[in-house]
């Protein structure tokens, strides 16, 4: 690895923890004793998009099935991603689903396959479910975006805002018991909130009453292997609090 993509790789890591904040920490060593100057430093992003009023779950009220209402959303062009996507990602797993997993926006491969969760983070995703004893037909994946952002680059607020409805009626019609946030993009929508992956991770939250727990998004465990272990621990205590409450 050279020393511009160690340098990108590292801050990708740094916001996949701090988001937009730059955390800095300088450690200097005096002779006797050790002195660490830690600073943040919030770093601000346009959003030059136009504005769409988000549509209210009020809207969707008539609809009571995901068939039903992917039909009624899959030619959204509320945001500028709706021109440029290739495919409308909706969602994809079990209507039933006791477990939902939520992540951040659709890649290069989901946009072309219309399906969340089908490249490298996928395949590494598919690899976690099942060292916890699920198959992806046991669980239900969808997205804040439904339409991949160019380059990959983060969801904008207004994207997210109208998106996010979307989510919700899904939430509503799959009724979950529990739910997994990848990332902390995904989390910091979900939970409404700019809290640190670290933060969220140490809570089991609730979003409208169901269990919401919070992980490292795939991509970046691609990127940080040290990132395997708390991750693994995350994903044993879901099972327990799934078997725990699915067993009511
Ligand atoms: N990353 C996501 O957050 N979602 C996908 O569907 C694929 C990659």
């Amino acid at each position: 690895m050279n020393l511009k993509e160690q340098i990108i790789g590292s801050l990708e890591n740094q916001k996949e923890i701090f988001g937009d904040e730059l955390f800095i920490s300088i450690e200097m060593k005096a002779p006797e004793k050790k002195i660490v100057i830690e600073n943040t430093l919030k770093l601000s992003k346009e959003d030059t998009l136009k504005i769409v009023e988000p549509k209210s779950l009020h809207q969707f009220s008539h609809i009571n099935n995901l068939e039903d209402f992917n039909s009624e959303i899959n030619s959204c062009l509320s945001c500028s991603l709706g021109e440029s996507r290739n495919k409308f990602v909706f969602g994809d797993g079990n209507p039933n689903a006791d477990l939902m997993l939520i992540g951040e926006a659709p890649g290069a491969q989901e946009d072309k396959e219309g399906i969340p969760f089908v490249g490298r983070a996928g395949k590494l995703l598919n690899d976690i479910l099942k060292a916890i004893k699920f198959e992806r037909e046991d669980i239900y994946i969808a997205n804040i975006l439904k339409c991949r952002p160019p380059k990959n680059r983060d969801p904008l607020p207004s994207e997210r805002e109208v998106c996010s409805p979307y989510l919700y009626k899904q939430i509503e019609l799959i009724k979950p018991k529990v739910i997994l946030c990848l990332g902390k993009v995904a989390a910091n929508v979900m939970l409404n909130n700019n809290d640190s992956l670290t933060k969220m991770r140490s809570n089991v939250h609730e979003i409208n009453e169901i269990k919401t727990m919070v992980t490292f998004h795939p991509a970046a465990l691609l990127r940080n292997p040290n990132w395997k272990k708390p991750v693994w621990e995350d994903v044993q205590k879901l099972r327990k609090l799934y078997d725990e409450l699915v067993s009511k």
